[in-house]
């Protein structure tokens, strides 16, 4: 006799023991069955134990702490003791708390009379909070300095009433310098709780916390790939002999829409992220920069409204990584609240965006810039192919940066006879003909230019977050209608660079070049979509089939050759 199919070993969220109005949240969020790290570790944590779990970026790890926790505190509220913070998740910055917040709002939607919710790791000072503290919510989330804050003020007590501890993105906390204040933190908790440590690696830094807040702990190591395999993840490299290569491929890559869908471009400053996005504005391409400068709420609001599709291209800097490409040396971590380098004033430190940060259905990365470290790779890389989505990373790679292009791949193809990062295959000579354009487009980004941008974004954010904040509130629809990815310089923007004549326009790509429909299409508000079934967002010429010469001969002119 057949044993049974691998559908019916399939684990199912039915058959994990959870209260009913979490199953009918899954439900809601259309979670049809558990991923890897949900299915071993929620009967752990159901069972009371402390957990280490170590899973990729984008397996489902909120879920997996989250399910136990709300369930655990339904039961104790079901067995009528009074209101109190039974359930502190610490993350390692800002976004992670709001994204946190947001899973914890929906796992809890068909519970939230007997569940609240208090997120610390906003933008309002610690004197605003302290009402929404009183009030005993059942899961507090914050940053461990600012948890800690309240602690220290009174305005939050957790001796007498915690049960479950979560560290989520573990292996951040330390090298976003919260060393000191965690290990102040535990002085309030009491003796006993439960503890879940999540992380995406484990490093020295998660080995110390073990020690520090874990019992007896199990330890779930989930994949021992951190990325997913080549059949969800395509990665990329191409050569880029000069600057000027690079931002002319990227122009053509946008321009004739040969990457389809959402796209995280990856640069290596606040100042870089600015030249990008007013290049890119020459060629009407519209795109919204994410940095560490821009106030917290614009920053939620632009990720927020990029899942839900209405934003093409994001260009990020990912500066945690970038202060410190090795991380802090032992006895050197980031203090907090100490005073930054001149420039660091006005940045925020628990801004991190390449690290955990929930970017949806995104099709592609480009690593514009190379990533200043193999953890900054995965980490960036990690943005795409998410659960079971298919993705692409392309990085581009100037002659200088090989040999740290051979430090990624050795580090990822570990003990595997084969790199999984392959060359782009693309013809830089027959887009010659956008060169000129390209030139004029960088010609006209200048010092000055990306200086009065930067600022003018700042200026716009800041009246977007605090002045209109009581508008928006009332006028929620509002809020939605803002977008961050308006011009930051229109006058100097040339016309005719707008649009892509024929005749530039590789014969080898005409068949799938599509440079006239991306005005219309952003245009409109495009309804969140997913990538799955999309197997390769990132055309190249190997993957289009040569037309025959005669349709070749027949167009305006051919792209000269060298
Ligand atoms: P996380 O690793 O927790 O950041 O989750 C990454 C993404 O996976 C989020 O968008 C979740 O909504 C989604 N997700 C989590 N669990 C599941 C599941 N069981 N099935 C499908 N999607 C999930």
């Amino acid at each position: 006799m057949q044993k049974g199919s691998m559908a019916d070993e399939e684990p199912k969220f039915e058959h994990l023991g959870l209260d009913p109005r979490l199953l009918q949240a899954v439900a809601a969020l259309g979670w049809r069955r558990p991923t890897l790290v949900q299915a071993e570790a929620i009967p752990l944590a159901l069972e009371g134990k402390d957990l280490l779990a170590r899973a990729r970026t984008g397996s489902g790890k909120t879920g997996a702490y989250a399910l136990p926790l709300l369930h655990r505190l339904l039961l104790l509220r079901r067995g009528g003791k009074e209101a109190a913070v039974r359930g502190l998740v610490l993350v390692p910055s800002k976004e992670l708390g709001r994204q946190a917040r947001d899973m914890l709002r929906h796992l809890t939607a068909f519970c939230a009379r007997d569940i609240r919710l208090a997120d610390l790791s906003g933008a309002e000072d610690a004197a605003a909070q302290r009402p929404v503290l009183m009030e005993k919510p059942d899961v507090v989330i914050g940053t461990p300095s600012r948890v800690l804050a309240h602690l220290q003020a009174r305005s939050l007590s957790l001796q007498e009433s915690l049960e479950v501890l979560v560290i989520d993105e573990a292996d951040l906390l330390f090298s976003f310098g919260f060393e000191e204040d965690l290990k102040s933190l535990l002085c309030y908790l009491p003796k006993i709780y439960q503890t879940f440590v999540m992380s995406a690696t484990f490093n020295e830094d998660v080995q110390t916390l073990k020690e520090l807040v874990l019992h007896n702990p199990v330890t779930l190591k989930l994949q021992e790939s951190q990325l997913p395999g080549p059949s969800q993840l395509s990665q990329f490299h191409i050569q880029c002999e000069t600057e000027e290569n690079k931002f002319l491929l990227l122009c053509v890559l946008l321009k004739l829409s040969l990457v389809r869908g959402k796209v995280i471009l990856f640069v290596g400053s606040i100042e870089r992220c600015y030249r990008l996005k007013l290049f890119l504005e020459q060629f009407s391409i519209p795109a919204c920069v994410l940095n560490s400068e821009l106030p917290v709420k614009s920053r939620c609001h632009i990720i927020s409204q990029f899942n839900k599709g209405f934003y093409d291209y994001i260009i990020a800097t990912d500066e945690q990584d970038l202060a410190d490409p090795e991380g802090p040396p032992e006895g050197k971590r980031r203090k907090r609240g100490g005073k930054g380098s001149k420039g660091e004033k006005t940045r925020d430190q628990e801004y991190g965006v390449s690290r955990g940060i929930d970017f949806q259905n995104v099709s592609a990365v480009f690593n514009f810039d190379f990533p200043p470290s193999v953890e900054s790779y995965i980490h960036r890389a990690g943005r795409t192919a998410r659960v079971d989505n298919p993705g692409t990373v392309l990085t581009f790679v100037s002659p200088a940066e090989y040999p740290l292009l051979a430090n990624i791949e050795s580090a990822l193809t570990g003990d595997s006879s084969e790199t999984p990062l392959r060359p782009y295959q693309f013809r830089m000579e027959e887009v010659e003909g956008f060169r000129y354009r390209c030139q004029d487009a960088m010609r006209s980004v200048t010092k000055q230019a990306i200086k009065e941008a930067r600022l003018r974004e700042i200026k716009e954010e800041l009246l977007n977050s605090e002045k209109l904040k009581t508008y928006f509130e009332d006028n929620p629809r509002d809020w939605d209608l803002l977008r961050h990815d308006k011009p930051l310089h229109p006058a100097v923007v040339k016309p005719h660079l707008r649009n892509v004549p024929e005749y530039l326009v590789p014969p080898t790509l005409r068949s799938i070049a599509r440079p006239f429909l991306r005005k219309h299409q952003r245009q409109k508000r495009i309804p969140p979509r997913s990538n799955k079934g999309q197997k390769n967002p990132l055309r190249s010429f190997s993957s289009v089939k040569r037309r025959p010469r005669k349709s070749a001969t027949k167009s305006k002119a051919t792209p000269s050759g060298p």
